[in-house]
């Protein structure tokens, strides 16, 4: 379930659509939360699918650390990536914001911790954009991502959390041991399958354009 203070909008033919604050974001919400409507799917369930039906689901779903395809029943579906994004998964499982996120502003994601199977290709103007996202991407990202996570799980505490009820009871367990400085901090690299940086064949870009 995405946060409530969002919704959907069109941006552009181009980009197509994207989620927006509705208010004032503070850094350290917790702003996507999986839930049981989400939708998870195998590989053999989509093997079954209609081709059609098949780039549905590849264009709407992440996969997670199971290599189960995850399909979200609200408009978590179309949050963007972004190279600088203001959200980020966590190996808590949720996704939180990076920095304030102001009403009216755009929520923007990190799509290397979704266990591409494949390169994909960035439509984005931004100074320093990567150009694609890769599947392997974390194996140079994933330290710096957990820099950005830890920052914004400091705040964690002092922000009003709507979502927070939607936190299964383990990773309530270990997000609040962490911040109470009982337990060792969960990397986001606990999120990645591992079955998408084993191909060399799909970790270069000249293999898939
Ligand atoms: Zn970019």
């Amino acid at each position: 379930m995405i946060h409530p203070a969002t919704e959907l909008r069109f941006i552009s033919e181009a980009v197509g659509y994207g989620v927006f604050a509705t208010q004032h974001l503070p850094k350290g919400t917790i702003v996507f939360v999986k839930d049981p409507l989400d939708i998870e799917l195998s590989e053999q369930q989509i093997r079954r699918m209609h081709p059609d039906m098949q780039a549905v689901v590849e264009k709407y779903s992440y996969i997670d650390e199971r290599g189960k395809r995850i399909v979200s029943w609200d408009h978590a579906k179309y949050v963007n990536n972004c190279c600088r994004c203001n959200t980020i998964s966590t190996g808590y499982g949720f996704e939180i914001a990076l920095r304030d996120i102001a009403s009216g502003e755009e929520l923007t994601d990190e799509y290397g911790l979704f266990n591409l199977d494949r390169p994909m290709r960035l439509h984005c103007s931004k100074a320093g954009c990567r150009g694609w996202v890769l599947p392997q991407d974390p194996l140079s990202w994933a330290e710096i991502w957990d820099q950005w996570v830890l920052d914004a799980l400091r705040v964690l505490p002092e922000v009003d959390q709507p979502l927070y009820f939607l936190l299964e009871r383990g990773v309530q367990y270990r997000l609040e041991g962490f911040l109470q400085g009982r337990l060792p901090y969960c990397s986001v690299r606990t999120l990645l399958n591992g079955l998408s940086v084993s191909d060399p064949s799909i970790n270069d870009p000249n293999v898939a354009a």
